[in-house]
Parts: structure tokens; sequence; C-alpha cells
């Protein structure tokens, strides 16, 4: 062999036996075969085109590197021989990238028809987002029409949602609401009027710690102010175990409220109607009656006195004989009104049927409840009732007994009301 080509052949070996060794990626693909000057023409024409064939393929190697790391821009000289296919996966790269684009900012339109089954995995990607899209919107028509205002709170209590209802209902527009803490101002009060406080709040407890929480009677501070009575509930939103927001839903309870306090004030009417005598506005019998109870349970409990005082008015019966009825009813007004303006706050006071009034005193031994009635005997005779003849009562005084019954007691201050009345009327006497 020429020496020549053995020396070329040597160069090629030693090349090749370098890139082999360390690799494509160390080592250029590069060739410079260096021919001695003195060769064979044949010789030198092979080393240039290995020269050449080494630099194409080191160009091509360099065009697949950059596409590789996602350089679309890359190319190869236009008559290297193996750009062909490069060029086509660029080309299709950068149709998928565009592609890509279009989907983020929303067209689900796209598909793609090349790369085999990176299209199949892109198409089904755009499928199944155009299913979630149409789940959103539905979702979207739903709290839409919704007759509950509905918002949604990241995992740091920021807002990220909110329905026309809670907007309707709160006097403010998503805009000016959004990424901001909203119950930080906008869940004030409890519906008793009481003020929260943030950091004891329930509310953002629950938030905070992502638990399930539920308040029938809250109040909303609206945009203008106003106080929006509620029912709120907060549920958390768990992805993959972790709490990752809160959905919030809540109603006007205003209704709601207007009834019950309605209907709490029909039953204070009727309560009242139920415990009242008609004519003279004081307690009647049955409110004193359970009232009697009450009290002797309580002076048996505590071991202190309890007196009753039972008072009729003298000869009533001339009084609607002599005026009429309409005086009678006047004068038996003007006797309650007397008496009422003589006794303490805890003293109850009933009438106890026709011209006969009770008097529960408690706290009051007899002979003290006896002294309260002469008072009370002496004030009746010197008042201006409005009839000319003089208006008198007489009392029976009755003190409990650790083994009085509701009727012993009462029977006792009958038995004496009885024995004033004996004993000449206008007097007090004491069973
Ligand atoms: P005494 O001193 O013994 O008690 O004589 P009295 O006339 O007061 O007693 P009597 O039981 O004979 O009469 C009670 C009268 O009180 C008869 C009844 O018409 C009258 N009376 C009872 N309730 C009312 C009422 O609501 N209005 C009027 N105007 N009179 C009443
Ligand atoms: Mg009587
Ligand atoms: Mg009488």
């Amino acid at each position: 062999m020429e020496a020549g080509a053995l020396v070329i052949l040597r160069q090629l070996d030693q090349s090749l036996a370098r890139i082999m060794k360390r690799g494509i990626g160390y080592e250029r693909l590069t060739l410079s075969l260096d021919c001695p000057d003195n060769s064979d023409p044949e010789l030198r024409d092979i080393c240039d085109r290995l020269n050449s064939l080494f630099s194409t393929l080191d160009e091509f190697y360099q065009y697949a590197s950059q596409l590789a790391e996602g350089n679309l821009e890359a190319s190869a000289s236009r008559n290297n021989i193996f750009a062909m296919p490069l060029k086509s996966l660029q080309a299709s790269l950068r149709h998928l990238t565009w592609q890509a684009g279009q989907v983020a900012s929303g067209d689900l339109q796209q598909q793609v028809h090349f790369l085999g089954e990176l299209s199949h995995s892109f198409n089904r990607m755009i499928l199944s987002l155009r299913e979630k899209q149409s789940l959103e919107k539905r979702l979207k028509t739903i709290t839409d029409v919704l007759g509950e205002g509905v918002y949604l709170l990241d995992q740091e209590r920021r807002l990220i949602f909110m329905n026309p209802e809670a907007e309707r209902l709160l006097g403010y527009g998503f805009d000016e609401l959004a990424g901001k803490r909203i119950h930080e101002f906008i869940y004030g009060q409890h519906g008793d009027g009481t003020r929260f406080n943030p950091s004891s709040s329930p509310l953002i407890i629950s938030l905070t710690e992502g638990r399930e929480f539920k308040d029938p009677d809250a109040v909303f501070i609206c945009k203008s102010g106003y106080l929006l009575p509620v029912a709120v509930i907060c549920r958390p939103i768990l992805e993959n175990n972790r709490h990752a927001g809160t959905v919030i839903a809540f109603h006007d309870i205003t209704e709601q409220k207007k009834s019950q306090e309605s209907l709490e004030a029909v039953n204070r009417i009727l309560e009242k109607q139920a415990s009242t005598d008609p004519l003279t506005g004081i307690l009647n019998r049955l409110k004193l009656s359970q009232q009697l109870d009450t009290e002797m349970k309580r002076a048996k409990r505590y071991a202190t006195p309890l007196s009753i005082l039972l008072l009729d008015i003298d000869n009533f019966k001339s009084v609607n004989d002599g005026y009429g009825h309409l005086t009678g009813d006047a004068v038996l007004k003007e006797m309650a009104h007397l008496i009422s303006g003589k006794l303490r706050d805890s003293d109850i006071f009933a009438r106890w049927g026709g011209e006969e009034f009770m008097i529960l005193i408690p706290d009051c031994d007899i002979s003290q409840a006896k002294a309260c009635a002469e008072k009370l005997c002496r004030a009746i005779a010197e008042n201006p009732f409005s009839v000319s003849t003089p208006v008198t009562a007489s009392f029976g005084v009755a003190g409990m007994r650790p083994e009085d019954t509701h009727e012993s007691l009462t029977n006792r201050a009958d038995q004496a009301l009885y024995l004033a009345k004996q004993n000449g009327r206008n007097r007090v006497e004491c069973g």
C-alpha cells in the first residue's frame, strides 16, 4: 500500500477510535484528515470526501441536538443530505406548539393528525378539556340561577368565585372582592347582636382548619352597612386529602325571622291575655294560682316566710244596686289601681274573682302581712272612689306553714276573711 494511504488510514482509525471511546456528545463529529503533499490526487480526493462527509454528519448531529433541546429555530444547510426527516419533524413540532398555544387561549377545536401516538394523546387531552369546559358551563348555569348565595375561597381564605345571588345579597361585585379575605369584614356579627372577634370566630377557625361549619343565625355586613340576617354553611373542599379551599352557601333569613318575631309577639299577647284579668288589667286567678305554687315551693326550699292576703269589697252589691254595674266596674278598676300603687315589685297581686283580690307577699311573715293588710285597709277606706258612699274592704291574712298546700293556705285566708266580715267588715283578721 502507498505510504500516504497508510498515514490517512491511521489518522482515520485514531479519529474513529476517539469518537467511539468518548461517545457523541463529547466529541464533535469532525474529521480533518491531513493528506501528505506528495499524495496521489485520487487519495487526496478520498480525504476531502471523508472530511466533508463527517462535517455533514456533524451539522446534522448539531441540528438534531438543538431540536431535542426544544430549539425549533435550528436548521442545517440546505444541501445537507440528512436534513430532510428532521425538517419535517421540526415543522410538525412547530405546528403542535402553535396548536398548544391556541388551546391555552381557550380554542378547544384543535386536532392533531400527525406525530402518531403523540397526536392521540393530544386529541384525548382536548376532548377531556372540552368535557370539563362543558361541565363548568353547566355548573355556572346552576350557580347563576341558584336562589342561594354561593362563593368559594382558596386555602388562604381568599375569594375566588361568587355567584350572582351572593353579589345581590351582599351588594358587592365579584371584581371588588376577588382575592380578598372577605370574612374579615363581611362576617361581622352573630345573630344575637354580639360582635365577633376574628381570631376566635368559629367560622374563621373552621375555614383555617378546613372543618365544616353551620350557623343558622348569623349576620353578614353588606356593602351598604346593612346587617343581613343569614343562615350560612361552610364546607371544606378536599383535594388529595388536602384542604384546597372552602365553599360557602348562605341565604337571607329576614322573612323567616320576621314571621318568627311576629309569632313570638302573638304568643306574648296570647300569654298576657291568658294571665290577665280583662277588666282591671292585673293578673287573673289562673296566673295567681301558678305563682302561688311557685312561691310556695321557693319558700319551702329556702325556708323563707310567705303570706297571702285575701280582700273582699264590703257590701259591693249595694254599689251595683245604687250606681249601676258600670260604676261598679269603675270601682273595681280604681281598687286594683289603688292597691297596685301601694305594693312592692316583688308582691304578686291578682283578681281572685268578682270583688275579691289576692296578694302574695314573699319573704313576709304573718305579723308583717297583717300590718300590710291594715295599711291597705285604711288606704281603701280613705280613698275617694267614684261613688259618694264609703267603699271599704275586709281582709283575711294567712302565713304559710311548712305542711301547707295551695288549698290549705288559701282556705285559712278565706276563713279569716269570713271572720273579718262576721266581726263587722272594714277590718283585718288572721287565719
Ligand atoms: P260582702 O260585704 O258580704 O262581701 O257583701 P257583698 O255585697 O260584697 O257580697 P255579695 O257576694 O253579696 O255580692 C258581690 C257582688 O259583686 C255581686 C256581684 O254582682 C258583684 N260583682 C262581682 N263581679 C262583678 C264585676 O265584675 N262587676 C261588677 N260591677 N260587679 C261585680
Ligand atoms: Mg265576695
Ligand atoms: Mg263583698
